[in-house]
Order: C-alpha cells, then structure tokens, then sequence
C-alpha cells in the first residue's frame, strides 16, 4: 500500500510538472528584451515586438520546456538539444521548438534602438573578402530572405576558419546542424511582420539594417572560434617564415 502511494505521488508529479525538481531539469525561461518594447520602431512596432516576444517566443519556451521535461534532452544546452533533435526523426517536436527558441534568443538580442555603425574590424574583413562590399553583403542577403520559401530564417553564419556563409533554413532550423556558428539571423515567418508589414517581407527585412547591432554581432563572430584561429594561422606563418 505504501508502494502504490509513492507511485501515485509520482504520477501526480509528472503529470503537474514538479517532476523537474526531482530530476534537477534545467527549464528554459523566456529572455528579457535589452530595450523598451517599443525602442525599435518604426522599423518594428511595440505591437509586433510584444507578440513576437510575448506570445510567439513565450509559446516555444512552454513548449520545449513540456516536451523535454523528464527526458534526456532536459541535461543538455539549448544548442545541443537542437543538435541531437536534429538527428532523430521522433523528436521533431522538440527540435522544432528547441531551434525557435535558439533561433529567437539570437534575434531578439541583436537590435540596438538606434543601430550601430557597420561592423569593423576582421568581421568587416571577413565581409569585404567574401562580396567586395558590405552594401554587396546585404543586398546577397535580403534577395536571399526575400526569396526562401515558407517560413524560415535567414543566417549569417561563420565556420571555423571564419569563412562567412548566407544560409536559408527552413521553418526553425539553425546553422550550428551544419556546425557552423551563427551570427545574425533574420526571420522570415509571416508573423514577424504581417503586423508592420502585411505581406511585404522585402520592406521589413530592409527595415532591419536601420537596427542592427553590430557590435553583438562582431562578438558573436570573435567568440567563436575565429580570433583564435586568426592568432594561430598568423602565428604558424610566422613561424614558417623563420
Ligand atoms: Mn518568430
């Protein structure tokens, strides 16, 4: 009889959630925004910025949260969950959600209420040495947003040389399955713009360029992997020269 209690006490716990004490899930949380809800208009609307952030990126934390908890997924990164989802034809669900959340994170921490000046340094290098310019740059990527199919995102992505990539994923996929590291991404879903910009996905994405920063996105592209890389090429040429 006491056995059949514990076991109804567990049940009960798994079926509410507090489950995740016990097994020490780390749950996902909705981010906080670095700026006002309507610091980033006219480009995007408070409107669109409170259900965008609100309710859409509100819905793939409670989703993954609930799909992850008590499994093998709950003990790993969010980047790793999207990784190994990916790998796994019955966990569609969770890599779908696990990649919007990441995709989100990404997005929603790239904006400065003003923008910022174009990027410099190696990433400005980076830029130049793979289209000629950075107006070549961004007109490769909003044909590229304007063009995808569906709903999807589109990515700025480095490799580990730092070779940079213009990269269509569909519905929430993430460069980092291709192992490349992603650098700024634009999301191409209808409900990023149907609010501002009805069914014109060309004005919204131009739109973003006025709010980029590009300060988060030049760390981004120094924190994975390229400066060291950059240091121990440089480093190796010295040395041969010797
Ligand atoms: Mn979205």
């Amino acid at each position: 009889m006491a056995i059949l209690n514990i076991c109804f006490i567990l049940l009960t716990a798994l079926t509410t959630g507090s489950i995740d004490s016990i097994t020490n899930a780390p749950m996902f949380e909705l981010i906080s925004l670095p700026y006002p809800t309507d610091a980033l208009e006219p480009a995007l609307s408070q409107e669109a910025i409170e259900i965008h952030h609100g309710k859409h990126l509100k819905g793939y934390v409670d989703n993954l949260n609930r799909l992850i908890s008590a499994t093998p997924y709950a003990r790993m990164s969010l980047t790793q969950i999207v990784i190994a989802a990916d790998s796994s034809i019955y966990d569609s669900a969770i890599f779908n959600n696990a990649g919007q959340l990441l995709n989100h994170n990404l997005y929603f921490t790239q904006f400065a209420p003003q923008g910022s000046n174009p990027p410099q340094g190696i990433l400005a290098d980076a830029i130049y040495s793979r289209w000629g310019s950075f107006d070549n740059f961004k007109r490769e990527f909003s044909k590229s947003g304007s063009e995808l199919f569906g709903s999807g995102w589109i990515w700025l992505a480095t490799d580990h040389e730092g070779t940079l990539y213009i990269i269509q994923e569909a519905n929430g996929g993430n460069p980092v399955t291709k192992g490349l590291t992603p650098l700024l991404g634009i999301d191409v879903w209808e409900h990023a713009y149907y609010i501002d910009y009805r069914n014109r996905r060309s004005d919204y994405i131009n739109a973003l360029w006025d709010i980029i920063d590009w300060q988060v996105v030049e760390q981004r592209y120094e924190s994975s992997g390229v400066v060291e890389n950059s240091c121990q090429q440089a480093i190796k040429a010295l040395t041969q020269n010797d």
